[in-house]
């Protein structure tokens, strides 16, 4: 047995230096995008006007299983990757189980997620081709942040449309943006068509995910040699995500261990798509019997509750239209939910493994996932990000139930970010000020009913 220690990186060489395509393995792929105006699967040349080219390829390119990784992306993942895959001893100690408890943490750059891994890919791109601008929406603000840093390396400017009540809880994510030197708008806001009718409509609303997409969608669409980028749900972030799961992997096997368990949070599926890519691959091809657990909040349960049908990735409806987990685009979780993860969808990648039993899902309420961070930054010296404190939840949840059936189990969670910008969340639930709200069947049947009808 290999003496396994507390924090294992590998070395710069030991780096993958290819993205993996998961869809390239699986049996049955998901559903493609539909163009809205036609109804007919999205052509490459459908993305142009919103993704650069080599993006919109990658999008939908389901044959090719590795890419190349570019030199110039691979020169700034070097400057924070690979990251540190970490064995939860004192974790495990203080549970008293009997299960090993991996963790693939993410948040040692300053965006404090995972979310850098895309968003440097994504500005390299968007650069090659000579895009002049980008635009994006950011909720809890990583994401915003990330690509922040990642524009200011390739020198793009950038607007960030931020979730108007993100905005107002995160004063400092926007300066760290700006920082950075991105101009932040908080969302909705008058400087956009879809903005104005949104606030039209809901003169007092804290914003949503898919109205600050609508808004940056907007902005590319109307200003000459712009494009929008995404953070989450597509395919091209999912493949580069898999730089995660391809690191995580190559560190197990280094280490003579395997996961029985993979867990990851889920809000557009990005982490956990990439977290879960090499491994998926084996089960597909039979090799092993992983077990794989989606985590998503009970305030927003895309996969335990909603329907798997064709819905807008916005609210605004400009976007191709992706069959998808979803509770509708113009579900907004209820305001007292802190811990992000608060998109009405889910990557169409993941829902399809749902959908085809390879992937569980369970949801969580937030006063649950706060106590499992508390625990957790106690005694493992992290403090996690809401976000990733879902899968913390759930690897707890499993460990404990490995002590009641003496079950030596391994698992692998994904530790996706840092928690830093996240204390008015903490705050509510140090001062037991922080409520659960789980929405009700019939608030839900209400944004259904709003889905598209094909
Ligand atoms: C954005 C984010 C998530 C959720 O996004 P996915 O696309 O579902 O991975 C999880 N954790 C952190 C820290 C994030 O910033």
């Amino acid at each position: 047995m290999k003496k396994i220690p507390y924090r294992f990186v590998l070395s710069e060489e030991q780096m993958p230096t290819k993205w993996y395509n998961l869809r390239a393995d699986m049996k049955s792929l998901p559903e493609p995008l539909l163009n809205p105006a036609t109804l007919e699967p999205a052509k490459e040349e459908d993305l142009y006007p919103v993704f650069c080219k080599e993006l919109a390829r990658q999008e939908l390119d389901n044959t090719t299983r590795y890419f190349d990784i570019p030199e110039e992306v691979l020169e700034i993942y070097k400057v924070y990757r690979p990251s540190p895959l970490m064995r939860a001893y004192n974790l495990e100690k203080v549970l008293g189980t009997p299960a090993k408890i991996y963790y693939k943490y993410e948040g040692n750059n300053t965006s404090g997620s995972h979310k850098l891994n895309s968003a440097v890919a994504q500005a390299y791109y968007a650069k090659q081709q000579g895009i002049t601008s980008l635009t994006t929406e950011t909720g809890a603000g990583q994401w915003g942040t990330a690509l922040s840093e990642a524009c200011a390396y390739f020198k793009i400017p950038l607007t960030v449309y931020m979730v108007k009540g993100s905005a107002e809880q995160k004063p400092y994510r926007k300066i760290a943006m700006q920082t950075f030197g991105a101009d932040v708008v908080a969302s909705p806001s008058n400087t956009t068509e879809a903005g104005r009718r949104i606030l039209a409509e809901m003169p007092d609303t804290t914003g949503s995910l898919g109205c600050a997409i609508s808004e940056a969608v907007e902005k590319a669409a109307t200003t000459p040699n712009c494009r929008y980028v995404l953070g989450s749900v597509l395919n091209q972030v999912l493949l580069h995500q898999s730089i995660i799961g391809l690191e995580a992997k190559k560190a197990m096997e280094m280490l003579d261990e395997y996961p029985d368990v993979i867990i990851g949070c889920a809000g557009g599926g990005s982490n956990l798509g990439g977290l879960i890519a090499p491994f998926m691959k084996d089960r597909l091809e039979g090799r092993s019997n992983t077990e794989f657990i989606a985590v998503e909040p009970a305030s927003c349960p895309s996969l335990t509750r909603g329907k798997y049908a064709y819905d807008f990735c916005d609210t605004g409806k400009i976007t191709p239209m992706a069959k998808m987990y979803t509770l509708g685009c113009d579900f907004i979780p209820s305001p007292n939910h802190a811990g992000g993860l608060r998109y009405h969808g889910m990557s169409p990648i993941i829902s399809k493994l749902y959908h085809d039993g390879y992937i569980k899902a369970v949801s969580v309420e937030q006063t649950r996932v706060f106590e499992a961070a508390t625990l957790f930054s106690r005694v493992e010296t992290i403090l996690p990000a809401p976000e990733s404190s879902h899968a913390i939840r759930a690897a707890i949840d499993e460990a404990l139930r490995c002590k009641e059936t003496g079950e030596a189990k391994t698992i692998l969670f994904g530790l996706t970010g840092s928690g830093f910008f996240d204390m008015t969340a903490y705050n509510a639930y140090n001062t037991k000020t922080m409520t659960d709200y789980i929405p009700t069947d019939k608030e839900l049947e209400i944004s259904f009913e709003k889905l598209p009808k094909l």
